[in-house]
């Protein structure tokens, strides 16, 4: 029999316990034991297994976050760090290790999976940035609850003729902040992949207003040139200019929380299924992925070496509707 463990790390993403909840039960309908390790690879470091069983993975489809706990360990990236989970997991007889997470995730599974250690990477992460996937887990509960403020925010701009600044997460990667901005009918985008200039901002604001709109919103991603606090800043002088009112509203780790919807569910499911699928099959050192609505696997080493484009037509899209 064989005895493997999960983790989930950096970054939570709804949708990570139906990953877990599938490699519980995959696992366990194989005849393997399961271990969950708690808090990321910090718990990989210190012990911190926990026998689980299909009860333990039980009612948590439909929560966000992670029941297994994720944090960021700056140990981990140590080789002594590294030593010493290696020798957590063989003195708990682990010979198959999943990881649920985003490209730093990624990249310390890795290095274990070049330390000879079988580890199967699971493509997780709101930011969808992580090569070897189409859509990760977490996207689109995410995209949904941005769509949900920016909905919201429309109302209140129109009834006094302002402009909203919406800004969402998204360091490196400006997808979140397209999917809200078209599905919520933004006026204008800022994403951290194409520089930001405020004059033309300001000239799509004075034109939108010019046209009759009775508000703008503008979805920023938090890595854009110009976040929403260096724009409101930006303008403070002579805020008039624009036409409308200006307010920003920043939604942070509120796009983190939530119920995971349906496909972020099915995609946990689908992926955590398939790493045990890998692990059974003695495929090892790949992350698991969709590509074309297939589930397909990509080495890690190729993952974290390679950059996951937006596709820019797509902004083009976005300004033609704006009109
Ligand atoms: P995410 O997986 O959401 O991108 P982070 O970038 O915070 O999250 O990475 C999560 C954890 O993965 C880090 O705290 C660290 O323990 C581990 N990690 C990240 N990069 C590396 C690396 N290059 N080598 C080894 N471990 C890494």
């Amino acid at each position: 029999m064989k005895r493997i463990a999960v983790l989930t790390s950096g970054g939570d993403a709804p949708g990570m316990n139906a990953a877990i909840r599938a490699v519980v039960r995959t696992g366990i309908d194989l005849g393997w034991e399961v271990f969950g390790v708690q808090h990321g690879y910090a718990g990989l470091i210190t012990g911190d297994f926990i026998p689980m069983s299909a009860r333990t993975v039980g009612g948590i489809i439909q929560q966000g976050g992670t029941v297994l706990g994720s944090a960021r360990c700056p140990e981990f990236m140590t080789l002594e760090g590294r030593q010493t989970a290696l020798q957590q997991l063989g003195a708990h007889s682990i010979s198959g290790l999943v990881v649920i997470g985003g490209n730093g995730s990624q990249a310390g599974a890795d290095v274990l999976a070049q330390m000879n250690f079988p580890v199967v990477g699971v493509a997780s992460t709101i930011d969808n940035d992580l090569y070897g996937s189409d859509i990760t887990i977490g996207v689109d509960t995410a995209v949904n609850i941005g769509l949900e403020a920016v909905d919201r925010l429309k109302v209140t701009a129109s009834s006094h003729h302002r402009a909203f600044l919406v800004e969402v997460m998204g360091r490196d990667c400006g997808y979140l902040a397209l999917m809200v901005g078209i599905a919520g009918g933004a006026e204008a985008i800022l994403i951290p992949e194409l520089e930001t200039d405020p004059e033309a901002l300001a000239i799509e604001l004075r034109g939108a207003y010019e046209r009759g709109k009775a508000h703008a919103i503008v979805v920023v991603a938090e890595g854009a040139t110009y976040d929403a606090e260096a724009l409101c800043k930006y303008f403070e002088a002579n805020r008039d200019r624009l036409g409308f009112d200006l307010r920003s509203t920043i939604l942070g780790h509120v796009q983190r929380g939530g119920a995971p919807t349906a496909q972020d569910r099915l995609l946990g499911t689908r992926l955590g299924a398939a790493a045990v699928e890998c692990l059974a099959r003695d495929q090892h050192g790949v992350l698991v992925g969709i590509i074309k609505g297939e589930v397909v696997t990509t080495p890690l080493a190729e993952v974290v070496t390679s950059k996951k484009l937006i596709d820019l037509s797509l902004f083009a899209l976005a300004r033609a509707l704006a009109e």
